[in-house]
């Protein structure tokens, strides 16, 4: 049993040989950010997701570091560094196009805290000290920090030992932290599916029970999340664990919703498919297709099926506006994203009507997307009168899918 109590709670260190990760494999930006803060005489550590992902053989997103100067003295340290945040300073340093991360120590804050009247805590920005900022962690796997000059991993949450046998585990009492950031229950279920990871009785219950609290969450922390759900090669199974958790519900209304109709289901879950296998091979993916997928049942819904030539525009403009705006509700869509959903959806009704009037049609920006969208509808079943197969066929010659371009 992993001792969660911060009192008298030493680390555990693991060695080079132990943990496995080369320093080759560490990002020389981040490494030569640490170097700088170390000959400035503060500490300063790897953290978080790259450690848990070197460790697991994958490669990390990003690599952030943390250390006990504060904003300004990182930023007198640091070249090309500069200060962001209003609640909480963070600074990020450029390097080409690529930015690093780079955070003080913070801790919870005890009784400083403020919470709501569920239990969300609303404030708890407070410099702390690197055990402080162990704790404060969601996970114990995300609680790893790296100390590049000796190649230690100092672990204060028994996350290395979880890393090993594959199990996620909340730091201190799953209940207190799902509802202190009920965001953590969406993080829980990507790092769950993507991680391959084993799921405690207990949590995969708590998860369950505080899945209403994401009501809590501002719609633009969702949408956040929602991208890195979909958007990073394993949304078929995020969403499917999701629906079986019954937290989607609380994340994608007008979509959960959908899912009771096995067809709406079949359509999402093979357009996300699709994606994971654009993300494998390389390809790019956008959050207007991912929506444009996931409000299309709700959609169809209002409009009816899109598969007569006899669908107008104007109508299926106002049921388009009419569904972001309820998604808008749940999920910040910017404006720009919502206006590619709606070029994409209005293909649906262009695309029928061939040969096109125009050739211009092949060069619209929106019209590889939504030709990708309408071989996701054939694929799903829906007969289009041959529509995949006319503008497949006569179409300018192109290898790749620009769905998202
Ligand atoms: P990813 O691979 O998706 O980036 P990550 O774990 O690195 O995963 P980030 O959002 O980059 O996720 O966060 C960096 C670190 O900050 C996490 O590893 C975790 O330690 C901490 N963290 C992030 N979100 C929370 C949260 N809601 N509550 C507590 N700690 C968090
Ligand atoms: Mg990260």
């Amino acid at each position: 049993m992993v001792n969660h109590n911060q009192k008298n709670h030493s680390p555990e260190l693991y060695a080079q040989p132990q943990h496995k990760i080369k320093i080759k494999q560490i990002d020389s930006h981040a490494k030569e950010i640490i170097n700088n803060l170390n000959k400035s005489g503060f500490k300063a550590y790897l953290v978080g997701g790259c450690i848990r992902d070197l460790i697991l053989n994958k490669n990390p997103k990003d690599f952030d570091v943390v250390t006990d100067a504060t904003p300004e003295q990182i930023k007198q340290t640091i070249p090309r560094s500069r200060i962001i945040g209003r609640r909480f300073k963070l600074v990020h340093v450029r390097k080409g196009r690529k930015i690093t991360e780079v955070s003080t120590f913070r801790s919870k804050g005890g009784k400083r805290t403020s919470k709501t009247n569920k239990g969300i805590v609303l404030k708890d920005n407070f410099y702390g000290t690197i055990k402080e900022d162990a704790f404060r962690r969601d996970f114990t796997i995300n609680s790893l920090y790296l100390d590049i000059r000796d190649m230690k991993i100092i672990d204060y949450t028994g996350g290395f030992k979880d890393l090993n046998n594959r199990e996620l585990s909340c730091i201190g009492d799953s209940k207190l932290r799902l509802r202190e950031d009920p965001i953590r229950i969406i993080r829980a279920t990507r790092f769950l599916c993507n991680l391959d990871l084993k799921l405690k009785k207990s949590l995969k219950k708590d998860l369950i029970n505080f899945a209403h609290l994401l009501q809590e969450i501002p719609p633009a922390r969702r949408y956040e999340e929602i991208l890195k759900l979909f958007l990073t090669g394993n949304a078929e199974n995020n969403f499917i664990t999701l629906l079986e958790l019954h937290i989607l519900k609380y994340l994608l209304p007008i979509t959960a919703k959908q899912c009771s109709n096995e067809k709406h289901k079949s359509f999402i879950l093979n357009a996300l498919s699709n994606s994971d296998a654009r993300v494998k091979k390389g390809l790019p993916l956008t959050p207007a297709f991912l929506f444009s997928v996931l409000l299309w049942p709700g959609l169809t819904e209002k409009v009816g099926d899109i598969n007569s030539k006899k669908t107008k525009l104007p109508v299926l403009l106002r049921s388009s506006n009419i569904i972001i705006k309820q998604c808008r509700q749940d999920c910040f869509i910017p404006k720009r994203i919502e206006n590619m959903i709606k070029e994409i959806w209005e293909f649906q009704i262009k695309l029928l009507k061939f040969p096109p009037k125009s050739k211009l049609i092949f060069s619209h920006r929106r019209f590889r997307a939504g030709y990708d969208f309408l071989l996701l509808r054939e694929e799903a079943g829906v007969n289009l009168g041959g529509a995949g197969k006319w503008w497949k066929e006569n179409q300018p010659n192109s290898k790749r899918s620009y769905q998202n371009k």
